[in-house]
């Protein structure tokens, strides 16, 4: 850990500049430096040539806590221009290893992330990790992370140019549904979506009492680090399409889902090795590739 320079804690800043939360931008502030740090702790930031993409650093703390680590560099979007007067100092104080971009994050080109962090490449040791992060506005959560692992499926943008991870806050129902294990009433179609890509495990949880203003729930900090060969064996949209029919029958078995839909269709589950008595939420990540993979290639319309 490397201390920054004294600065004003973040609850004074949060008084100078008048922020008060704004729901609709998913603003639950954590004031708790401990907190951001163990935060920090989870995403494992030991190797020196990683950088971070922050969502959404509000009034900054868990930045702060990021920039300790000693980390290359910071990339920070936030949509609210509120904090820009306070990130600047903190960027003022770091010799500009925090970047910010004043950007909606679903918007963002990622061409500006790739231009920042080239500036802070060292001649020969390009920046290796990404580390991407953020106790992310609850509102945009989902469609974030589903744009990240499109984006991962087909290595592009950022993800075609270094390794990444992810270490990100979620409520807690959804952190979850995440991380869900085959057989579990948790499992849904995300989950399947998520580990097919990335290795997903919950690594903090978090009471609701450690935001300001306090939500109706308690949240999850959930660590994904892609595996090195997804699962996949269809397209990420078409396992996701796959999925989604199979789940919208989550209480019935897979042999009762493909009888309603056309019993001729049953041979399905013998060329997955899949026994008809198990429901979608029993399917391993393999068994779920590979049942998208036979649904798609009999073209049929679900
Ligand atoms: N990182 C701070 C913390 O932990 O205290 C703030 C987290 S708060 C839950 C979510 C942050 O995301 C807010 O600062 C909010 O303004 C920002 N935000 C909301 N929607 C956004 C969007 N579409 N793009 C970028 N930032 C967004």
């Amino acid at each position: 850990m490397k201390p920054l320079p004294r600065l004003p804690t973040v609850r004074d800043l949060i008084k100078l500049y008048g922020l008060g939360a704004k729901s609709q931008l998913g603003q639950n502030f954590i004031l708790d430096k401990n907190v951001t740090d163990k935060i920090v702790r989870c995403a494992d930031i030991s190797d020196p040539d990683s950088a971070v993409l922050e969502v959404g650093p509000g009034p900054g703390l868990l930045t702060r806590s990021l920039l300790e680590t000693g980390v290359r560099a910071v990339i920070a979007v936030e949509k609210d221009a509120r904090f820009l007067p306070s990130l600047n100092q903190l960027a003022d104080a770091t010799d500009s290893r925090l970047k910010i971009i004043n950007e909606d994050v679903l918007k963002l080109d990622y061409a500006q992330v790739l231009e920042a962090l080239n500036t802070h490449t060292v001649p020969g040791s390009p920046v290796q990790t990404l580390h991407i992060m953020g106790n992310l506005p609850f509102n945009i959560a989902t469609p974030l992370l589903l744009q990240w692992l499109h984006a991962l499926s087909t290595s592009s943008g950022i993800f075609g140019h270094m390794n990444t991870s992810f270490t990100l806050m979620f409520q807690k129902e959804l952190a979850e549904r995440l991380v869900a294990p085959p057989g579990t009433g948790n499992r849904g179609r995300l989950s399947i979506t998520v580990q097919s890509l990335c290795h997903a495990k919950m690594a903090y949880q978090l009471p609701s009492t450690s935001f300001v203003p306090r939500p109706k729930v308690d949240a999850g900090v959930v660590h994904l680090t892609p595996r090195p060969t997804s699962l996949l064996q269809v397209p990420l949209s078409s396992l996701e399409y796959v999925m989604r029919f199979f789940f919208s029958y989550r209480r019935k078995t897979l042999g009762r889902i493909i009888k309603n839909l056309d019993a001729q269709y049953l041979p399905w589950l013998d060329a997955c090795d899949l026994d008809p008595q198990l429901r979608p939420q029993d399917l391993t990540n393999e068994q779920a590739n590979q049942l998208a993979k036979v649904v798609i290639e009999s073209k049929v319309a679900l």
